[in-house]
């Protein structure tokens, strides 16, 4: 149930039509739905709570950084698992308490540290010894106490795109898993670091759950390790990465599938469960709507079905081969085979190859589906284009939640120095 859907044969948003927001706003355009935002945040929260442990559900807002997205996210209970000073900033103006806000990332610098102590965050994972003691001097001097977990890279192969595999020996995340007691050690005598729990992500769009709990067991002797060398650990946080169903008819863990897992594994933890879901969340809450600009055809090949979307616009599907069903926002009954293709001028801009889809000419708007996660998020203004405009439905109305940045806008920040002259 993600709340777009045909009526009389034209494609909704919850109660309104696709092609209004196109005719208003413009296309491309995303449009999230509000109530399929929400309840994917419920089922979530009901699903991981099947253990009756306490949880912290972190909206993992890399995948989603709009203001109205992290807001509704907020209004269900949700904190934030930022990877950067201006995911931070976003999490705290959307108003996401301090306490439910985890800060993740190899990359962690002095400034960004400072501001999450400032804001008195929940927890920093911390990816390695040397971030640690950076850390530890930099809430040392400030008189302040940085409340840590330590990520884990419990070299486990998540099976998915190894472009966004993370929990592997090989990969820059976490501290390998035999280290990882001592360390915790060291870290935990530091001055400005409060040790509360540890931390595993191995990848995102996970299609099976058995690396995750191959990942969350590893985690859990981890756990016994570091309590029987005197150690409390009071948090332990395990990631994101469930995946969505990005095809219509793909078979995927349900979110109750992972909920009865992490019970199973985690029974007799005692510790305050921490989740950090992007995609499973936003990934079917939100389209891109997208105009056919004109259909070419060439001798001895499927037409190119050419879009005013691109890859600036949704990189997923140069970055990483991903698929997204393509759906008319009118629906009849002529079908063709149909290479959909951005205007950029690449190859890689390309949507889809020898993809059978209803009929389509010029004009017509269709929608990329699953768009919800890692698609705005991820836009840049490759060729002059601008940056894409973002929309929330709400039941029967609609708001801008991002105006569209215009290529005017974008060249207006950039200078030629007189010396060119
Ligand atoms: C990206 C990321 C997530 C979210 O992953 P999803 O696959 O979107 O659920 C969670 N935690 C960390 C540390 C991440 O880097």
């Amino acid at each position: 149930m993600d709340h777009f859907h045909y009526r009389d044969g034209e494609l909704h948003a919850e109660d309104v039509p696709l092609a209004r927001i196109a005719e208003q706003i413009g296309t491309p355009v995303y449009v999230y739905s509000r109530a399929a935002l929400e309840r994917h945040a419920r089922v979530f929260r009901e699903a991981v709570g099947q253990g009756g442990a306490r949880t912290i559900c972190a909206f993992a807002v890399k995948s989603n950084p709009n203001l109205a997205v992290l807001r509704v996210m907020r209004r269900e209970g949700f904190g934030a698992d930022v990877v950067s000073g201006g995911e931070l900033a976003r999490a705290l103006a959307a108003g996401m308490p301090a306490e439910a806000i985890v800060f993740s990332g190899v990359g962690k610098q002095a400034p960004e540290m400072a501001a999450g102590l400032d804001a008195g965050i929940g927890q920093f994972n911390i990816e390695s010894e040397e971030e640690g003691l950076e850390l530890s001097a930099i809430a040392a001097a400030r008189g302040q106490q940085a409340s840590c977990a330590l990520r884990i890279n419990p070299d486990i192969d998540a099976g998915t795109h190894e472009k966004i595999s993370t929990g592997k020996r090989d990969n820059k995340f976490g501290v390998p898993i035999d280290q990882a007691a001592p360390m915790f050690a060291r870290l935990a005598a530091l001055p400005g670091l409060s040790m509360r729990g540890v931390a595993v992500h191995i990848g995102s769009q996970l299609a099976s759950l058995a690396p995750l709990e191959a990942a969350f067991v590893r985690l859990g002797e981890l756990i016994a390790e570091l309590r029987a060398a005197g150690h409390s650990v009071s948090h332990a946080d395990l990631g994101g990465g469930l995946g969505v169903c990005h095809k219509a008819g793909e078979i995927l863990p349900t979110p109750q599938e992972y909920g009865a897992m992490v019970a199973r594994v985690t029974k007799g933890w005692d510790t305050t469960l921490m989740f950090e879901p992007g995609r499973v969340i936003a990934g079917n809450a939100g389209v891109l709507l997208t105009r056919v600009v004109r259909v070419k055809r060439n001798a001895n090949r499927d037409p190119f079905v050419i879009v005013d979307a691109a890859m600036n616009d949704l990189a997923r599907p140069a970055l990483y081969g991903a698929w997204h069903d393509f759906e008319p926002v009118r629906l009849r009954p002529e079908r063709m085979t149909a290479n959909i293709v951005g205007p950029i001028c690449e190859s890689g801009d390309t949507f889809a190859t020898g993809r059978p889809i209803v009929a389509m000419g010029a004009g017509d708007l269709a929608v990329f589906r699953t768009a919800g996660a890692y698609g705005a998020s991820m836009a840049s203004s490759y060729n002059s284009r601008g940056l894409v405009a973002e929309v929330m439905v709400d039941n029967e109305r609609f708001a801008t939640v991002a105006d569209r940045i215009t290529p005017e806008a974008i060249s207006a920040a950039e200078r030629v120095p007189d010396w060119l002259d």
